[in-house]
């Protein structure tokens, strides 16, 4: 498929396999995939380290002048690093999970990371996954999907997910953990989570993986007049 330079916002739920679905499409399309969770994910752990959120999730305002010096990128397989380390398996911990609705909450921490965003995607031919991708990072994306799936089938998700890389959560952390988040998510005041009005809603609860990546290939055939 001879696919124009266009930027694919994947938007959704957590759990709900936007990073497996944008990352298949991307591959497919010869795209860069970009994780946005993973930069909220990442200014969470930096703030753990540096003490400036506490345990109930009150963050310091000083997080704001230190978010200056913070070296958050990608390794060219997608990795995210903290200057020269590594960080991709702390920032998916439950203990990162649990603090970042409330660090992406704030503001500041979402003008930093969106700041980053749109330089990655200034040149298109990008898919992009997260929570505000298709309202508030590129509302000017040409394809917009937002995933949703039953609340059962994204905890067994995320749950099968931990176990296999070596973590023992308790399956009533996990579904409070996607609780708690979607709520955060979708009820703070900048850029919550919501469907854009020119999104095609993906519920995935019954749906194979090819039927998901057949489902956006007509999308994109439909919509670009593309064979
Ligand atoms: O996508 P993932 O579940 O890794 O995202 C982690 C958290 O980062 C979300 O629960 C949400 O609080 C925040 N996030 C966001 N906006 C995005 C992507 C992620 O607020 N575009």
């Amino acid at each position: 498929m001879n696919i124009p330079d266009i930027i694919i916002a994947v938007d959704g739920y957590s759990s709900t396999g936007k990073s497996s679905l944008a990352k298949k499409i991307a591959r497919k399309f010869g795209f860069l995939y970009l994780d946005s969770g993973a930069l909220y994910r990442g200014v969470t752990l930096f703030a753990q380290e540096e003490r400036l959120i506490s345990r109930l999730g009150r963050i310091d305002p000083a997080l704001e002048k230190a978010l200056e010096g913070l070296d958050l990128h990608f390794g060219s397989d997608g990795r995210l690093f903290m200057g020269a380390r590594c960080i991709e398996q702390q920032i998916r911990s439950m203990e990162v999970s649990s603090q970042v609705s409330p660090v992406a909450a704030a503001p500041f921490v979402r003008a930093w990371v969106d700041g980053k965003l749109r330089l990655f995607g200034s040149r298109g031919r990008i898919v992009m996954d997260g929570r505000d991708i298709g309202t508030a990072v590129f509302p000017q994306a040409q394809l917009k999907i937002f995933m949703t799936a039953s609340e059962e089938v994204r905890a067994r998700r995320r749950y099968e997910e931990m176990k296999a890389k070596g973590e023992s959560p308790l399956l009533e952390d996990v579904v409070k953990n996607l609780r708690e988040r979607d709520y955060i998510d979708s009820h703070r005041d900048t850029n919550p989570l919501r469907r854009a009005d020119d999104a095609f809603e993906l519920d995935n609860s019954e749906m194979s993986f090819e039927e998901e990546l057949a489902w956006v290939q007509g999308l994109v055939q439909g919509k670009f007049g593309i064979l």
